[in-house]
């Protein structure tokens, strides 16, 4: 098929069909309105498909979006209730822990302070989920300065927590002959007829009976200050500095002393044995607790095995008997 045809015209002065010429701006001429007309409708079709029907990469962007909107508003809920799990725990902290341990409680304004300005979050502008995207991280931040404060506040409680700890532990409580060894009690702190001076004087600690021999532990962790038998009455003696308020105990009349100044011993340690050395009538442990230097009655710190044998104690306490010294 040829692809412009011969095209022929009568004419009326020579009565014949003449071939007409092949002219290419009479052929613009006619063409120019079918290529515009196809043009316009190919558009409107295109156009009428692209707003009816989707590619399929839109497809697929449209449910990725779907997705992370869904997971995205999914997320912000754990978060806020991770957020009240939080200042559950932040009121346990200030109202239990921290009162416990009478440390001050950390105020709200510090516990929620949050992180930057607005300007922090503007870049997540800009798109359609924008808003909770920034509402997502500013949760985040929130949890985050908040288990930060939590965590500060352990820390606190924990060096707390060891100090008294390591207070408690040097504090001269445990009675030092094991009750089973305890014969009975001699003499206790208070004014007493001295057996060897026979006068009312102050006796300075408690005197607990028990057979030579019989081990002496100390009463609380301590530094040994003295472990000698240079005491003048006391005998050979034992002197534990507790390192807390100012206190030490003594251990006199010892029979043998185990420990040597300078020793760091820790509560219930072996330091000595029962004996009758220094200024002292018969076989007895005499034991002294001091603040600062100064004697005060250990049985305000003294914790016996039992309520019975302590009661026991507190009432011989007001007896004012003979002295062992
Ligand atoms: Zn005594």
């Amino acid at each position: 098929m040829k692809l412009f045809r011969k095209k022929y015209k009568f004419n009326r002065e020579s009565l014949q069909y003449e071939e007409v010429k092949f002219s290419f701006k009479r052929f613009l001429a006619r063409m120019i309105p079918y290529t515009i007309s196809s043009v316009i409708f190919g558009a409107v079709i295109m156009f009428l498909y692209i707003v009816v029907f989707e590619s399929p990469e839109e497809k697929i962007l449209r449910s990725e979006n779907e997705y992370l909107e869904k997971n995205f508003k999914e997320m912000s809920r754990r978060l806020e209730q991770s957020d009240s799990l939080l200042n559950e725990m932040a009121k346990r902290d200030n109202y239990i822990y921290r009162s416990l341990f009478e440390q001050d409680t950390i105020p709200c304004t510090i516990r929620n302070a949050g992180t930057g300005g607005s300007d922090v979050y503007s870049k997540y502008d800009g798109y359609e989920t924008s808003d909770l995207v920034k509402s997502v991280a500013k949760k985040l931040d929130r949890i985050e300065s908040k288990m930060n404060v939590q965590s500060m506040s352990y820390v606190t409680i924990l060096d707390e927590i060891k100090h008294r700890e390591k207070i408690s532990s040097s504090l001269p409580v445990f009675q030092p002959i094991r009750p089973g060894d305890l014969t009975s009690i001699g003499s206790y702190f208070g004014y007493r007829m001295h057996p060897v001076l026979h006068f009312l004087r102050m006796h300075t600690g408690i005197d607990m009976n028990a057979a030579t021999g019989t081990p002496v532990y100390a009463a609380g962790d301590g530094v040994v200050v003295t472990a000698d038998g240079n005491n003048h009455g006391y005998g050979n003696m034992v002197e534990i500095d507790h390192k807390v308020d100012g206190l030490s105990s003594r251990y006199a009349h010892l029979s043998k002393i185990l420990v040597k100044k300078g020793q760091y011993v820790k509560r219930g340690e072996l330091i000595g044995k029962v004996g009758s050395t220094g200024m002292s009538t018969g076989p007895h442990l005499h034991y002294e607790v001091l603040i600062d230097g100064k004697q005060v009655n250990p049985l305000r710190y003294m914790i016996t095995p039992t309520a019975d044998e302590y009661k026991a104690m507190i009432e011989a306490a007001n007896y004012t008997g003979v002295s062992f010294d």
